[in-house]
């Protein structure tokens, strides 16, 4: 299974809206005593002299002045997979802007937010999303949960950035060594020892980790329970009415991710085919429904009471 990109996106980047937007520092920089030294991310240009926002800048915008111009970072969701590839890409490469808003732009962003993306990602510490992705403040909302699950407190979420933020992508991103996939994969017995809201958790990712073939090698077995963690996701979040039909209409797309701790890559699953359940886990899946179905007086630590 390859999805892996190619070190060509390593290539566009020139001058987007983005650059310009975060760009431009109205007051000099505040010296930060821990700031390294040895920074490589190149400094963001100035927005173009004699542009709308150079000028307004100038004369000392309001807020809603500011607001008004700020371009949107992506209309579509092609735009918005682009973005988020190009940020991932400028991240690896060792190139990150790590976009920071002037305080002026900093101060506009209290009239609203359009994040042009909506994440569900794990808590894991290693994988911040807005570092990972190199965006700034308000590109991303993001619902982050020990194994990047979709349970009703991230659908909810992901719907409100769907529904009301007019995010154009969302994206379920699993990671390479995920602590909550691998736990998935323990024994039911030695799972039951855990506290109860863990194994909530774990529960929602079991049916993707059970019936997986046989692979020997431990980093590529682990590799395909993660990235079949995602693809059990994705399907849940297909299953939500208010992403289907956003979906179907165009508004946005669904994609999954892999993103492997040690070089900083992002792989991601979009074709029908990467993000295919197998028979084991649609029949796991199936099981999990009707069990939750037959015993309601079950809560989900499995006892019934
Ligand atoms: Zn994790």
């Amino acid at each position: 299974m390859k999805f892996r990109f190619a070190p060509a996106l390593l290539a566009p980047l020139t001058l987007t809206s983005t650059t310009l937007l975060l760009a431009a520092p109205v007051t000099p920089p505040v010296p930060m005593a821990s700031q390294p030294s040895n920074r490589t991310s190149p400094v963001a240009p100035a927005p173009e002299p004699g542009s709308e926002l150079a000028e307004i800048i100038k004369k000392g915008a309001t807020m809603e002045e500011i607001a008004r111009l700020r371009d949107p970072v992506a209309n579509t969701p092609a735009d918005a997979l682009r973005e988020l590839k190009a940020g991932n890409s400028r991240f690896y490469g060792g190139v990150a802007r790590r976009p920071e808003l002037s305080a002026n732009e900093r101060r506009a962003q209290v009239l609203s937010q359009t994040p042009f993306a909506a994440v569900i990602g794990c808590s894991d510490s290693r994988v911040p999303t807005e570092i990972v992705y190199d965006q700034g403040l308000g590109s991303l909302f993001i619902a982050r949960v020990a194994g990047n699950i979709a349970d009703p407190a991230t659908l909810g979420s992901i719907e409100y950035a769907v529904e009301h933020l007019k995010s154009h992508i969302v994206v379920v991103m699993g990671h390479e060594g995920c602590g909550a996939v691998k736990a998935a994969m323990l024994p039911a017995a030695v799972r039951a020892r855990e506290p109860e809201n863990v194994r909530y958790l774990l529960d929602q990712i079991v049916p993707a980790v059970t019936g997986l073939p046989a692979i020997r090698d431990e980093k590529a077995r682990m590799r395909e329970a993660v990235v079949s963690n995602v693809r059990l996701q994705v399907h849940k979040l297909r299953q939500n009415p208010v992403i289907q039909r956003a979906e179907k209409s165009g508004k946005i797309t669904v994609v999954g991710a892999f993103y492997e701790i040690g070089s900083g890559a992002v792989d991601f699953l979009q074709t029908p085919a990467e993000l295919a359940l197998s028979p084991e886990q649609l029949r796991q899946i199936g099981t999990q429904v009707r069990r939750a179905t037959l015993t309601p007086a079950a809560s989900h630590d499995g006892h019934v009471h």
